[in-house]
């Protein structure tokens, strides 16, 4: 089956013109759990908890530590509003207890990645021969949610290596998938576009924002990127969507250039699995059979739904370290009504940013990632990097160092008048030279470019 016919025969779930051609595609591509009532989902969740919780209490020494600190008594908790009983457990501890969350021997883990922490020193993860299969298993059916089959090709612009999971889980996934990849990794356009050339890979996953670096380095030396076999971009690392599911200024900057299918993926070391979209674009799916989630208040309340929360995480079938009630610090919205698609799991909104890195900044609360989305949108600003501190009167200040070949008075006024019909509010700027931007964005041991700095 070619991509095409992929992505058609995907459309039909949504036309009623053929029951029987339906029934086999959504066979194929969505596991049953994901296709029963939100209760029946509920209840499937709940089965997992008692086995959870037994095998925390058996291996995990910081869990057996928690649940006689707080009085667990752990057979009492039954239902997902039970697991409100447990505290939460947050980044801070994982990086303080590092160690004590592996549930298995040390000679038994076979891959050693790390993620940053919170705290300045990276965190150890580990995982079980186990636990890179149900890694694999979870990319499986994030990339068949976003329209992947046996005749796709993936060029894979991602690391493999540097301690880093994600690249891992795109290559078992689509292993998995029984799709092709070529693994190109990050950067160097050259190369890129040489593969596209020459392997016709249909498919790439990548950070949305290099896409724009990709057709900048066309554009410059005449490649006709458009039409060339790419179909369709997983994208990581960055939001592609508003809260209402548009795209937001990244997504139409690539989507006016190169008209292919951009899939919003939301996902993380600590979670090990992805919420990823459908060709509906209406949020990532949860996939019910990895993960528990809970969306959470300041208070470690639970929000309704249309609310934002903390995207707060159990995980499930997980051998080397397993988290309960882990918060990831994302803020998300999250919305329950069946999708287009057939799937009827809960859908995840766009990331609006992380608890930590809220800025109340002139009586208006701000998350960095709505500063980016309107950077990205002005002309002139090349890179960008935003510093928030505490002023001399106790509050939020905001500095952006913008990155530009136009630094005068007019084009600083330009960009805070931008600011001012978006937010109301507007930061402070510096100018600087766009490649010590670069430099800054990317220090020797960052795997992603860093384009916020928080002083506070
Ligand atoms: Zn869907």
């Amino acid at each position: 089956m070619t991509n095409e016919s992929c992505l058609k025969k995907l459309r039909l779930i949504n036309s009623a013109e053929s029951l029987p051609l339906q029934i086999k595609i959504l066979k194929m591509f969505i596991p049953e759990i994901e296709k029963k009532s939100l209760q029946e989902i509920k209840s499937y969740q709940e089965a997992q908890i008692p086995k959870l919780l037994e095998y925390l209490s058996k291996y995990s020494k910081y869990y057996q530590r928690l649940f006689k600190d707080y009085h667990i008594d752990i057979e009492s908790i039954k239902t997902i509003e039970d697991l409100a009983r447990i505290p939460v457990t947050t980044k801070d501890e994982l990086q303080k207890n590092n160690t004590d969350f592996l549930c298995i021997d040390k000679h038994k883990v076979f891959d050693f990645v790390t993620t940053s922490g919170t705290l300045g020193e990276p965190v150890t993860f580990a995982m079980s021969d186990a636990d890179v299969k149900r890694l694999g298993y979870n990319e499986f059916i994030s990339f068949a949610c976003a329209t992947g089959c046996t005749q796709d090709i993936y060029q894979l612009m991602v690391t493999m290596d540097r301690r880093f999971m994600a690249g891992l889980a795109y290559y078992s996934g689509i292993r998995k998938l029984g799709a092709g990849i070529v693994r190109v990794g990050p950067g160097n356009p050259g190369l890129q576009f040489d593969t596209i050339e020459r392997i016709e890979p249909t498919a790439l996953i990548t950070v949305p924002s290099f896409i724009l670096k990709l057709i900048e380095y066309a554009e410059k030396n005449n490649i006709d990127y458009k039409n060339t076999s790419i179909k369709k971009a997983v994208c990581i690392g960055e939001s592609l969507r508003n809260s209402d599911f548009s795209l937001n200024t990244l997504g139409q900057k690539i989507k006016e250039k190169w008209d292919i299918e951009l899939y919003s993926t939301y996902a993380s070391t600590e979670m090990g699995t992805a919420f990823t979209e459908c060709s509906a674009g209406q949020g990532g799916h949860h996939h019910p059979e990895m993960i528990i989630v809970e969306f959470l208040d300041e208070n470690n309340q639970p929000v309704k739904e249309g609310e934002p929360g903390e995207v707060t995480i159990t995980t499930l079938g997980v051998e080397a370290m397993p988290l309960l009630r882990f918060k990831t610090g994302d803020i998300c919205y999250h919305y329950t009504e069946p999708c287009p698609c057939g799937r009827t799991t809960m859908r995840l909104g766009p990331v609006i940013g992380r608890q930590k890195q809220m800025i109340k900044y002139k009586g208006t609360t701000l998350y960095p990632p709505a500063l980016y989305d309107i950077l990205n949108d002005i002309d002139g600003v090349e890179n960008y990097i935003v510093e928030v501190y505490t002023n001399n009167i106790g509050t939020d200040g905001i500095l952006i160092y913008v990155g530009t070949n136009e630094a005068d008075e007019v084009f600083r006024k330009k960009i805070k008048d931008y600011f001012r019909t978006k937010l109301r509010v507007a930061p402070d700027i510096q100018f600087e030279k766009p490649e010590i931007i670069a430099k800054r964005q990317f220090p020797e041991m960052s795997r992603k470019p860093i384009t916020f700095i928080d002083k506070r």
